[in-house]
């Protein structure tokens, strides 16, 4: 064989790879049509039936010199590319960026506007505990001009010999003091079958960090026209999270709101680390709400102040906060409730830092 032989083969090989990559993208754009038109139709994307047909296709046409196992592999890559790229698609379409809809949203709960213009607070117990207990709570709420209040009655305890909350009964005592006191009302919900019993009784349903990815959950809140407050998960990461928010939004509930709330790390001073950058960014990628609860992801009372100063600082909707007449005594978080005059406190200083005033959000 001499060098014009060689040079021969060579082209013969580029202009076949010139084939193949012309084959190739071909076939990518056949895949993507047919990725829309499962999309529409609602069909899953991956068929791992009519892959396998495909692959023994191929297989039964082999002549060689490849193997049918070298076959499978090189034709299993080209599926997983073009499946990959369908995803890719999918991700800078989802419903809850920015890239789909670059206005904020504003999530509107009676005279409550979440994600406009003001910061809001959310506060309350950790636990609904008595009637007389959520009574001094509204009360001292709403000498302070707050009206959105917080309270578990389904407790969603790391041990199941911890106080569980008094369920419905926990539920029926929020609903009560809301509507005396003209509150907006807020409580996590853990079951599925527990839905359609609360559901008209509390103003926004709480998706607790535990359960950010109890998918059958949210799908059901995302069936409901009710807003939803979801958790980041203890260990999700900001992408899970706005998968999560997805999922709800995509059946049909764009009244989302996302809630920093602390990320386990190997600190031990705190109960969790605040991820004081997920607001930024959070905001960044997303066009819902942003709170941040400063109790749970801290677990002490001491640095609740300058922690929501910093929430409101990077960008932060909102604000929550637990609080209880008298902490000593609380079912639960006993170390991190503010009692009423820690509360007031907290609220001063944050009036006094110019970034809890109406309007002021930066
Ligand atoms: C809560 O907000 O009551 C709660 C239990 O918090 P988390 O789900 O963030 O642990
Ligand atoms: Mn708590």
């Amino acid at each position: 064989m001499n060098h014009s032989d060689l040079d021969t083969m060579r082209k013969q090989l580029d202009e076949l790879n010139h084939q193949l990559l012309d084959l190739l993208s071909r076939r990518a754009e056949i895949v993507q049509k047919i990725g829309h038109e499962k999309q529409r139709q609602g069909l899953p994307r991956f068929d791992p039936v009519r892959e396998s047909m495909m692959l023994e296709d191929l297989v039964s046409r082999n002549q060689g010199p490849f193997d049918n196992t070298t076959v499978r592999y090189l034709f299993k890559q080209i599926f997983k590319a073009s499946l990959d790229l369908l995803g890719e698609e999918q991700k800078k379409h989802l419903l809850v960026t920015r890239k789909q809809k670059p206005e904020d949203t504003v999530v509107r709960v009676k005279q409550v506007e979440i994600g406009g213009p003001s910061p809001v607070l959310f506060a309350g117990p950790c636990t609904i505990e008595s009637y007389e207990q959520m009574r001094r709570i509204a009360n001292q709420l709403q000498s302070k001009g707050i009206s959105v209040l917080r309270g578990g009655a389904f407790k969603s305890r790391t041990s199941p010999y911890d106080f569980q909350g008094l369920g419905i009964e926990g539920i029926q005592i929020l609903h009560q003091v809301g509507s005396e006191f003209g509150m907006v009302t807020v409580s996590e919900v853990m079951d599925v079958g527990d839905l359609g019993s609360i559901v008209d009784s509390i103003d926004i349903i709480e998706i607790g960090a535990k359960n950010m990815q109890n998918f059958s959950l949210l799908k059901a809140v995302g069936q409901l026209n009710k807003p939803v407050l979801l958790k980041r998960g203890p260990s999700a990461t900001l992408e899970e999270l706005l998968l999560s928010a997805e999922y709800i939004v995509s059946c049909g509930n764009d009244q989302v709101i996302l809630m920093e709330r602390g990320i386990r790390t190997y600190e031990k001073w705190t109960q969790n680390t605040l991820d004081i950058s997920s607001v930024p960014i959070l905001k960044k990628e997303s066009h819902l709400p942003v709170l941040v609860d400063v109790s749970h992801s801290t677990g002490r009372k001491d640095i609740v102040t300058p922690c929501a100063k910093a929430a409101l600082a990077a960008g932060a909707d909102g604000i929550m906060v637990e609080i209880h007449p008298d902490p000593s005594i609380a079912m639960s978080d006993a170390l991190q409730q503010l009692n009423f005059d820690e509360f007031h406190d907290f609220i001063e200083q944050l009036r006094v830092s110019g970034l809890y005033r109406p309007h002021t959000k930066m």
